[in-house]
C-alpha cells in the first residue's frame, strides 16, 4: 500500500513540484496551503509523514508541528526559507525529523522522505510487535525481552518502555518530556530528571562501558537518542 505524505506549503509552484515528484516516486499525496487545513487533513488521512513549510500564513509551521505532535508521532520534514531558522526547526521541542532549506532539489526531498520513513518504519506502521534489531541490540516488545549480542538484559518495565521507544526510531532525538510521554502510566510521579535516572540504569545494564555509551546517546541540551550508527 502506498505511503501517504501530507505536503503543507502556501506557494503553489513549490506545492505542485513537490506533489508531482512524490507521486512519481509512488507516494499517495495530500496537500494543504495553510495551517488549519493541514491539521484538518492530518486528522482526516493520518499521513505517514508530513512535509511542512515553516513560513505559512496565519498559523505558522512551528505551531502546526507542535499541534501535530500533540496528537501523533508522525514524522515531519520542515521546509524553511532561511538557513538561520534551522536551529529553531531542529530545536527538538519542535520535533522535526529533518529539514531542507529553500531552494531545494525535489529529488533530494524525495530521498529525505524515504530516509525518514525508513527510520520511523516500525512505529509509523502502528503496533508492530516484531522484534526491533538495531546493531547488536534486540528489543522484543511481545516477549518484553532485551538482548545485547545475544546476552539477555534484565530491565524494569519503565526501562523497557523507554528503551523500546528509543530503539523503534534509531537516530531520532527525543526530549525528556517526549520520553516521559512514552512511559505514561508507568511513571506518573516522574519529572524530567527521572528520565535521566532511568537512562542511567539502562546504560548500566546494557552498555559495555556505561560511561561511554554506544547505544543510548545523550544529545546535550535536548535529550536522548538510540544510536543508529556505530560511534
Ligand atoms: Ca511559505
Amino acid at each position: 500500500m502506498a505511503r501517504t505524505v501530507l505536503v503543507v506549503e502556501d506557494e503553489p509552484k513549490i506545492l505542485d513540484v513537490v506533489r508531482d515528484y512524490l507521486v512519481d516516486a509512488g507516494f499517495s499525496v495530500t496537500t494543504a496551503a495553510d495551517g488549519p487545513a493541514a491539521l484538518a487533513s492530518a486528522r482526516a488521512v493520518a499521513p505517514d509523514l508530513v512535509v511542512l513549510d515553516l513560513g505559512l500564513p496565519g498559523l505558522d509551521g512551528i505551531d502546526v508541528a507542535r499541534e501535530l505532535h500533540r496528537r501523533s508521532q508522525v514524522p515531519i520534514i520542515m521546509l524553511t526559507a532561511r538557513g538561520s531558522e534551522v536551529d529553531r526547526v531542529l530545536g527538538l521541542e519542535l520535533g522535526a525529523d529533518d529539514y531542507l532549506v529553500k531552494p531545494f532539489s525535489p529529488r533530494e526531498l524525495v530521498a529525505r522522505v524515504r530516509a525518514v520513513l525508513r527510520r520511523s518504519g516500525g512505529s509509523a506502521a502502528g503496533d508492530d510487535h516484531g522484534p526491533i534489531r538495531v546493531g547488536d541490540v534486540t528489543v522484543d516488545p511481545s516477549r518484553r525481552t532485551v538482548a545485547v549480542a545475544g546476552r539477555p538484559v534484565d530491565l524494569t518495565a519503565t526501562e523497557f518502555e523507554l528503551l523500546a521507544h528509543l530503539a523503534r526510531q534509531p537516530g531520532r532525538v527525543f526530549t525528556r518530556s517526549q520520553l516521559l510521554d512514552a512511559i505514561h502510566g508507568v511513571a506518573i510521579e516522574s519529572y524530567d530528571r527521572a528520565i535521566d535516572a532511568h537512562v542511567k540504569n539502562i546504560r548500566r545494564k546494557l552498555e559495555p562501558d556505561p560511561h561511554r555509551p554506544r547505544y543510548v546517546v545523550t544529545v546535550h541540551g535536548v535529550g536522548y537518542r538510540f544510536a543508529d550508527t556505530e560511534g
